[in-house]
Order: C-alpha cells, then sequence, then structure tokens
C-alpha cells in the first residue's frame, strides 16, 4: 500500500487539484511512509497489530481529512480480527465490512456523496458476495478491488456533498473523487500483496 501511495501520489493529488486543495497524493503518501516506519519499529504478532500501527501513523501523520478517515477504517478492522493471526475469506469481509462502518460514521457520509464510501460500499459488498460464495482471501480482495475501481469511476458524475469538494456544488461534477481513488489503489495493493 505504501509502494502504491508512492508510485500514484502525483495523480491523487492531481484529482484532488481539481476539486480539493491538491494535496491528497502528498497526504496519502506521507501517511504510508509513517505507516512503513513505525512498523520497521514494531514486532507486530497479528494482523491486528499490523493495522493498528498503520491506523496510528495515519491519525497522527495526515492532517487531511483522509488520515483520520482511513485511521478509523484500520482501526475498526483490526478491532473485529482480534488476535486471529491467519485470516479467512469471511475474516477479509468481516474487516472491510468494519473499516466501512468506521468511515460512514467518522464522516457521517453515505453513499452517492462523492466520497471514499463510494468505493468501499460497493467493495464491501463484493467482498461479502465472494466470501459467501466460497471464495478464496486472494479471491475476495481481488472482487473488492474491482468493486472499488468501478465505484471510483462512478464518482465523476456525483456531486460532491462532503469534504472540500462540496464547496464547490455542481462544479464538482464531471472529476473523479479522489479519496474514492485512493480506496481503490489500496485495495488494488493488498490483492498484489497476497499474489507476492
Ligand atoms: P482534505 O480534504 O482535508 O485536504 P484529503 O485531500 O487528504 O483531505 O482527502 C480528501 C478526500 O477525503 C475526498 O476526496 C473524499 O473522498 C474524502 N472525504 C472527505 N470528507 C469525507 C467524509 N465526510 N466521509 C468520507 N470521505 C470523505
Ligand atoms: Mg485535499
Ligand atoms: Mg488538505
Amino acid at each position: 500500500m505504501a509502494a502504491a501511495m508512492e508510485e500514484h501520489r502525483r495523480y491523487l493529488t492531481q484529482l484532488d487539484a481539481a476539486i480539493g486543495d491538491a494535496d491528497h497524493g502528498t497526504n496519502m503518501h506521507r501517511g504510508f511512509q509513517a505507516a512503513l516506519e513505525r512498523l520497521n519499529g514494531a514486532d507486530p504478532d497479528t494482523p491486528a497489530d499490523v493495522l493498528k500501527a498503520v491506523s496510528m501513523a495515519l491519525i497522527s501523520k495526515v492532517g487531511g481529512a483522509a488520515g483520520p478517515l482511513y485511521g478509523t477504517a484500520f482501526l475498526r478492522a483490526a478491532g473485529v480480527l482480534g488476535g486471529k493471526g491467519e485470516l479467512s475469506a469471511a475474516d477479509l469481509a468481516a474487516a472491510l465490512e468494519a473499516a466501512l462502518e468506521g468511515i460512514k460514521q467518522r464522516g457521517r457520509a453515505e453513499e452517492g456523496q462523492k466520497t471514499i464510501v463510494d468505493a468501499l460500499a460497493p467493495a464491501v459488498r463484493a467482498a461479502r458476495e465472494a466470501a459467501d460464495g466460497g471464495g478464496s482471501p486472494e479471491e475476495v480482495l481481488r472482487s473488492a478491488a474491482e468493486a472499488a475501481r468501478k465505484g471510483a469511476e462512478a464518482t465523476v458524475e456525483m456531486e460532491a456533498k462532503k469534504g472540500r469538494a462540496s464547496y464547490l456544488g455542481k462544479r464538482s461534477i464531471g472529476h473523479q473523487d479522489p479519496g474514492a481513488t485512493s480506496t481503490y489503489l489500496l485495495l488494488d495493493a493488498a490483492v498484489r500483496g497476497l499474489e507476492g
């Protein structure tokens, strides 16, 4: 994920330049570099410990709206995984569901408002369907990433109702949401991580 945020930071910042304040790529890159640093100095025992470390880094190092939102998402995901050492397809779906609930609560956002939720909500539905259908953990994440990509693309037509882009009202239409796009890129990175 940190590598993806590094690779795509200019793209994410360009998207944010159109409807925000041109810092989303910088914010995400800074946050995930901080996560890497935190993990290098830590000795996490479980996936939940890794997610918690990422959460703390994002919350403490990212000033923008996205930092606390993603920080909450990682923390909630850690919460449902508890002490598990190995994650099943159902665990991954549950972790994504918890992440979405955390973001929706923290940001008071619903689908259709041109935010992270518009990528993550369809991703969660796809993950749940894949897990319930007997898919592998890899298939769960791949389904989620694919749905997030489509969800992020669908934000182009939406009018922003939350965050800075909402100040633009109808002028936010016609631009892809930066946060929905980073959600897709993070899930895509998770798939690549599993593929090795
Ligand atoms: P800032 O807007 O503070 O500069 P970023 O540029 O890092 O923060 O993040 C902007 C992204 O945050 C938006 O593209 C949007 O997807 C997401 N976002 C903003 N407000 C909310 C919210 N209330 N709920 C969900 N996502 C939000
Ligand atoms: Mg911004
Ligand atoms: Mg900002």
